[in-house]
């Protein structure tokens, strides 16, 4: 269903006739393409007092912008806070943004680095903490396209002191047209290794980093499911688009299209994991759970099965097929798992108590599993949780809700299934060793559960 305002706002007239009626101005956002996969300009490197870290240029670099301490119509602009400690030291974070943020190109990027709030140094706690606030605020009023994340560097345990090398392949995402639908998010890297216990592992071909992996996809006849099919086999990856034995013909369709593998099976059979395996027999490198259903009704008029059907699809058969893959070692190490939560999950939606608590279960389980999975497996796990994304799940929601979820969010608009696949694909990456247990909303800043 397409965005007719975004279409009427992209007009002189249309934009006159919006501006005059105080109406949300969606300014067209730049995805990825093959011509054009970097931001249009400078990347400008700034630090807020002292960096309590090393390598932030290194790791900047990866981004293939030009880096500069000075720049007129900067793309993107990183800010190093991971020193301020302080209240006063929140100054510098003013004093470093406040002569320059007018001056981003549109559609540009600001990306704030920080450390984790210290659970033993309350000033430090408070100044990092406060980047939170700042950051979601400067994401609500920037407009013109842009987004503004702040990415947490974790402490070194080690002497020497911390470094910025694990966050290359998340600056990367986020200094590019990849994440042109996230906004205000916050992003926590561990120091933990899973897969090499010596650093992210080395992509040898930047143009396809997932070379050599196997990817299953589940939900991939289409929507969003399609899509991360579509970006992991773009970088590289083997898929293999799993659906359900009813949505045969389009699953068929869309892995021919993009040369993948088409694995009829519903994901909540019994012997689902099984099925995997055998379609796997050298293993998976990334497994994205991605099928979801709606079975919307008030509570009070809920019958059960309309409960079951939906903690079964979306949460128990991604806990047991991920139990099961992972124990028979289907899954390798350095290998990735990524959820499909939703930002119902999050904040909670009339009619969707049943979708609600699923979404918020894979919350509960990236974040338990994440750790334990790196340490015993060198296997990833997170989420990614979709805000409103044009898919036939959302036209068919009755058209003034629909109208509101576009528009309440910092980018006045929906976003695409491709917005939530850049997303994975980030996870999936094999220099993402650092990126663990997160949930990554893809909602432009949606004000729902904000
Ligand atoms: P969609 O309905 O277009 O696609 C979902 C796919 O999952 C379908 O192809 C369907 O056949 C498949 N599927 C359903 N049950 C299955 C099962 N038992 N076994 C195998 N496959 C099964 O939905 P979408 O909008 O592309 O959503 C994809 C995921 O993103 C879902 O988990 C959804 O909850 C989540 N999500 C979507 C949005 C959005 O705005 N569209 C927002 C938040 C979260």
């Amino acid at each position: 269903m397409a965005d007719r305002y975004l279409h009427l706002t992209g007009t002189a007239p249309g934009r006159f006739l919006t501006r005059r009626l105080g109406l949300p101005q969606p300014a067209p956002l730049r995805r990825w393409t093959l011509e054009t996969p970097h931001l249009d300009g400078p990347l400008l490197h700034l630090t807020a007092g002292a960096s309590a870290v090393t390598g932030v240029a290194e790791a900047l670099r990866t981004s293939g912008l030009t880096v500069t301490e000075r720049a007129d119509r900067p793309a993107a602009i990183v800010l190093d806070a991971t020193g301020v400690a302080t209240a006063a030291g929140l100054g510098d974070v003013h004093a470093a943004l406040h002569p320059v943020v007018r001056s981003l190109a549109p559609g540009g990027r600001i990306v704030v680095l920080g450390t984790v709030p210290s659970p033993d140094d309350h000033h430090q706690a408070a100044a990092q903490q406060a980047l939170e606030g700042f950051v979601r605020s400067l994401g609500k009023e920037i407009g013109r396209g842009s987004t503004v994340q702040l990415v947490r560097i974790p402490v070194a345990r080690i002497p020497g002191g911390a470094s910025a090398h694990a966050a290359g392949s998340t600056l990367r995402f986020l200094l590019s047209p990849r994440s042109a639908y996230v906004s205000g998010q916050v992003i926590e890297l561990t120091s933990a290794a899973p897969d090499s216990g010596s650093g992210p592992t080395p992509i040898t071909d930047p143009a396809a980093p997932l070379t050599g992996r196997t990817a299953l996809v589940t939900g991939a006849a289409r929507g969003i499911g399609a899509a991360v099919a579509s970006v992991l086999a773009r970088d590289g990856a083997r898929v293999i688009a799993l659906d359900v034995p009813g949505a045969r013909e389009e699953l068929e369709s869309t892995a021919d299209r993009l040369g993948a593998t088409a694995l009829p099976l519903d994901i909540t059979a019994p012997d689902a994991a099984d099925r995997i395996a055998a379609a796997a027999p050298d293993g998976l490198g990334v497994l994205v759970h991605n099928a979801g259903i709606t079975r919307d009704r008030r509570l009070a008029n809920m019958p059960a099965d309309r409960w079951a059907s939906v903690i079964e699809v979306n949460l128990d058969s991604v806990l047991r097929t991920t139990d099961e893959l992972l124990k028979a070692g289907t899954i390798t190490r350095g290998g990735r798992i990524v959820a499909t939560a939703s930002i119902a999950g999050i904040a909670g939606n009339t009619g969707q108590t049943n979708y609600a608590a699923s979404k918020a279960g894979i919350i509960g389980l990236v974040r338990s599993l994440g750790p334990r999975a790196a340490a015993e497996h060198g296997v990833t796990v997170n989420a990614v949780a979709p805000g409103f994304i044009e898919t036939k799940m959302t036209a068919a929601v009755p058209l003034f809700i629909r109208e509101a979820g576009r528009r309440m969010n910092s980018l006045s608009q929906g976003g695409l299934p491709v917005d939530v696949a850049e997303a994975v694909a980030w996870f999936a990456q094999p220099d993402s060793t650092a990126v663990n247990g997160q949930v990554l909303r893809v909602c432009g800043q949606s004000l729902l559960g904000a």
